[in-house]
């Protein structure tokens, strides 16, 4: 752990491999459905949890009672750089997730996001017409958007390619 405040905490690679975020957070009471190596960066790069953002995502998977599977969550700036992420990509801040809904009915995929936007997420980006479909979330400003909008903001992960969903 090198980082922490009210807001966030950063693990290295080596803190979450030896379970520091369970031992030192109340892990399993508060995000029971997450574990920390499913939301660190895929480059190794370590884990920053934002309490908030992961608050929301707990509480979402708990209100739509459905396994989910997170492409991408928290993202270090060289492996935002690699996988076409915008430059303030809130998944930078750990207040991003890219969940699949590989599989998951139109009915599903409403009520996913009816209850994202219950658990506080603000932020939306669809890429329903990708051969592995995912809903991007996050908790920064008011938006919407979706795969070849124009009206962008630089937070807007719209370039982002196709996570790696494991
Ligand atoms: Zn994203």
């Amino acid at each position: 752990m090198s980082v922490q405040n009210s807001h966030q905490v950063f693990f290295t690679s080596a803190a979450i491999a030896k379970g520091d975020p369970e031992h030192l957070l109340n892990w399993q009471q508060r995000w029971p459905n997450f574990s920390p190596n499913e939301l660190a960066s895929r480059d190794g790069g370590g884990l920053l949890v934002n309490y908030k953002a992961l608050d929301a995502l707990q509480q979402l998977r708990t209100m739509w009672r459905m396994p989910m599977v997170i492409g991408s969550a928290y993202r270090t700036q060289d492996h935002n750089k690699r996988v076409g992420g915008a430059e303030k990509s809130l998944h930078l801040q750990g207040r991003a997730f890219d969940v699949s809904m590989r599989g998951r009915s139109d009915a599903s995929v409403v009520s996913f996001i009816y209850y994202a936007t219950k658990a506080g997420f603000t932020g939306f980006g669809m890429y329903l017409d990708r051969p592995s479909p995912f809903i991007h979330l996050d908790t920064g400003s008011h938006r919407t958007w979706q795969t070849g909008q124009s009206r962008l903001d630089d937070t807007d992960d719209v370039g982002e390619l196709t996570p790696q969903f494991q």
